[in-house]
């Protein structure tokens, strides 16, 4: 208290201007939970408006930082207030509706409401790239003449006989090619009172997706989806919020559904939001929404600068229709939305890892909440989030159990690995092997999924036992023989291979474990004259990589296509007779409550990818683990028994979606600064705990697990720590974290982040 009203003493002077009994509540980009309210000047009161950026004294030394206006009012503040320097933006960059959902962002992820709008909004958006300025010029009307005017030159006089023929302002550049002349006849008039001038703000983007390659057909509905759109046209109609979830097995034609769905809103002349998990990794999904929708925009990461604002621009501006995008284009500027639909909810890659950590499937259905429509949640093996909500009855349930065409999902074999000879240097089974063949000389084409990139994954001594570890990172480095590096998947360290231990000296190393780069390696060794290709990271650098690959694959031209997830998702070729998975378990064992659910959801679409044409299909998973339930149930496609499986093990240890969770990590340089402020930082909210008056006799409602050294340690340089809070009730939780936060800060050289649902748990 006393230091603001210090402050405040030894300010210097405002500048003495106008002041309009008008003020602005700013918020700035920082992890603060309140907005700050300046004084408008009268020279910005037309310019000021909700949702634009302003420049404002903020911080020490009052520098002008960029913030947001997220409010203007009449009401006296109470205190001296200082004055906002300049309003940044010709046009608001957010709408009520974003601005209301960036705010409820702030408070359910715990950070600044000016973080989340920084990040929000591209930056082609706030610089206007993909623009220019551009002079515009209108005659004006004889009408509108004094009587009294100057003379004119033969030049002008032709030019504002072209400028007169025009019903629009016509840019400066196209006049005066029109007239054959320079701008200085131009001028002249403007400046004789014959004609004015103004400025606008040109788009000069070009939209560099594909176009469509073929009209996607329209299918007559099946009776399983007849009855979907049953339960599901209704609420379009009506509108109003509504959740439904649709789970349907892979092929069993729930993008029909969505398109038929778009379709009945653009019949109402509404607009739709498809969020799919990344854009590059479906090409086929979008030419499919291309080939039947009007005016779709594809948001993808690949975009420039330029691109991206264009979109925005064009969205905000209502000229468009549909708009398909990964993770951010949750806050798509529409003005008129009617439907949000997000395939594949259950995806990872809706969760962003960086502040604000939202998921954009959640912020998807609160933005439905606030707006007042119905939004479609669809997937094959729907998150456990999901399925609780639909259990509960918040989501309605649609159900397609059935692929379209009375088509069988494909029998799935397992191969137990631990009955394999261990054959040093070799991936495949003689069961995989021998399905291979049958497949390539039957004329099917094959894919087959390692979910583990480069070529050794293991490089260890067998004398002393020593491991190639990261330096940075508590993480064993990975051999890539094209770059020919070993390789930290974490922080991106590289370093030169070695041949000799660098701990003991003695022997040579070995290069172990297998990676997409050498099953590349050995199977274009096993089968000669097939044309093999790899997708994983590593060759999918370029943008456009993807849409070629798989070009080619649909053509024939591939005979046998690995590689890691990405290989898995959304992809549909008939001629796929055969899935192969390498190594079913690679990631069972990592320490994640999800762990087992990402493994049934990888098995279940990758499986997916084969059985859809005449051909029909199968697939064979090698695991080392045959009876754990993810992938003994992914093996007959029993989602239902997995969830009952796997909801029992998540209820006894009180995880989600029984439970909400919130992690904080604790990191530093130096690790005992960063151990001692973890526990501090625990211990605070340990009493906080106490305090908490429990509602009822019983179990306590919020429970702290930790601190401890989080599963990877030391990461990128910094030692971590890690807690989580765990309570059924996400308000108590968020209650207790607003309490706590406040007392404390980390000493210098120790930060920490709040993570509300955690996604990523090493
Ligand atoms: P999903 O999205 O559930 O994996 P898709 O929508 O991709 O399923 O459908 C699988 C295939 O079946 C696609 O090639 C699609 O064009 C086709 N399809 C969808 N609905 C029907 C239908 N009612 N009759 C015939 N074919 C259909
Ligand atoms: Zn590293």
């Amino acid at each position: 208290m006393t230091t603001t009203m210090q402050r405040d003493l030894f300010q210097p002077e405002q500048p003495n201007h106008p002041e309009t009994g008008l003020f602005a509540e700013v918020v700035f980009d920082r992890p603060l939970d309140h907005a700050y309210s300046y004084a408008v000047p009268e020279e910005l009161r037309t310019a000021l408006a909700v949702g634009k950026r302003v420049l404002a004294p903020f911080g020490r030394g009052d520098r002008p930082t960029i913030g947001y206006c997220v409010g203007v009012h009449q009401t006296e503040p109470g205190r001296a207030v200082k004055s906002l320097a300049q309003v940044l933006d010709e046009e608001p960059l957010l709408t009520d509706h974003l601005l209301r959902l960036t705010r409820w962002m702030a408070d359910y992820y715990l950070c600044g409401w000016g973080q989340v709008l920084n990040a929000v909004i591209p930056s082609g958006a706030k610089d206007r790239s993909g623009t220019r300025a551009a002079s515009f010029v209108e005659a004006i009307p004889e009408s509108e003449l004094p009587a009294e005017r100057p003379a004119l030159t033969k030049k002008q006089e032709a030019v504002l006989e072209v400028m007169r023929r025009s019903e629009h302002p016509i840019e400066l550049r196209q006049l005066a090619r029109q007239a054959h002349c320079g701008p200085g006849p131009i001028e002249g008039l403007v400046q004789k009172g014959y004609a004015r001038r103004e400025s606008r703000r040109l788009d000069v983007f070009q939209d560099t997706s594909e176009a469509p390659t073929a009209p996607e057909p329209i299918h007559p509905l099946s009776t399983d989806q007849a009855a979907v759109w049953n339960q599901l046209h209704p609420a379009l109609q009506t509108g109003g919020f509504r959740a439904f979830l649709l789970h349907g097995v892979t092929g069993s034609g729930k993008t029909e559904i969505y398109l038929q769905a778009i379709e009945e809103m653009q019949r109402q002349g509404k607009e739709v939001l498809v969020l799919v998990p990344e854009i590059s990794l479906t090409p086929q999904t979008i030419q499919r929404f291309k080939g039947r929708c009007r005016d779709v925009a594809v948001l993808h990461s690949h975009l420039g600068n330029a691109e991206r604002g264009g979109h925005w621009r064009r969205v905000a501006h209502g000229q468009v229709q549909v708009v398909v995008g990964a993770r951010s284009a949750v806050f798509a500027p529409t003005r008129r939305l009617g439907l949000i639909i997000i395939d594949e909810e259950h995806e990872n890659s809706f969760k962003q890892e960086a502040t604000p950590r939202y998921h954009a499937r959640d912020v998807a259905v609160m933005r439905a909440r606030l707006e007042n429509i119905p939004i479609l949640l669809g997937s094959a093996t729907p998150s456990l989030e999901s399925w609780h909500n639909a259990h509960r009855g918040q989501y309605t349930l649609l159900s397609l159990p059935r692929r379209v065409l009375d088509r069988p999902l494909p029998p799935v074999g397992l191969i137990d690995m631990r009955h394999e000879k261990p054959r040093r240097f070799q991936a495949l089974s003689d069961e995989l092997e021998a399905a291979i063949r049958t497949a390539l000389r039957d004329g099917g084409q094959v894919m087959l999924l390692l979910n583990r990139r480069g070529f050794s994954t293991h490089i260890h001594c067998p004398t002393c036992g020593h491991v190639e570890q990261c330096r940075y990172c508590d993480l064993s480095l990975t051999y890539h023989r094209e770059q020919n590096m070993l390789l930290c998947h974490y922080c991106g360290y590289e370093t030169a291979p070695t041949v000799q231990c660098p701990q003991c000296g003695k022997t040579q190393v070995r290069y172990q474990g297998l990676g997409t780069e050498k099953l590349q390696t050995e199977i274009e060794e096993r089968f000669p004259g097939y044309v093999v290709r790899r997708m994983d990271s590593d060759t999918m650098k370029k943008p456009g990589s993807h849409a070629r690959v798989l070009g080619a694959f649909r053509r024939g031209l591939i005979h046998i296509l690995l590689g890691t997830q990405m290989i898995a998702k959304g992809l549909d070729f008939p001629n796929v007779t055969l899935v192969g998975v390498i190594n079913a378990d690679v990631g069972l064992h990592v320490p994640d409550f999800r762990a087992a659910e990402r493994t049934f959801q990888l098995l279940s679409q990758v499986a997916g990818r084969t059985g859809r044409g005449p051909h029909g299909g199968r697939v064979l998973v090698q695991t080392f683990t045959p009876d754990h339930p993810a992938i003994a149930l992914a093996g007959t496609h029993d989602y239902l028994g997995f969830v009952h499986s796997e909801m029992a093990h998540r209820r006894t240890h009180n995880y989600p979606p029984f439970q909400r969770l919130i992690r904080l990590i604790i990191r530093g340089e130096d690790q005992q600064e960063t151990g001692e402020f973890a526990e501090r930082l625990a211990g605070t909210f340990q009493t906080a705990l106490a305090n908490l008056k429990p509602a009822s006799e019983g179990p306590p409602e919020v429970r702290l697990l930790g601190p401890a050294e989080a599963p990877v340690f030391r990461l990128k340089g910094y030692h971590r720590y890690h807690f989580q809070l765990q309570s059924a009730s996400a308000g108590l939780l968020h209650q207790l974290v607003r309490t706590v936060l406040p007392t404390l800060r980390p000493p210098s050289g120790v930060e920490f982040t709040l993570d509300v649902d955690p996604f990523n748990m090493l």
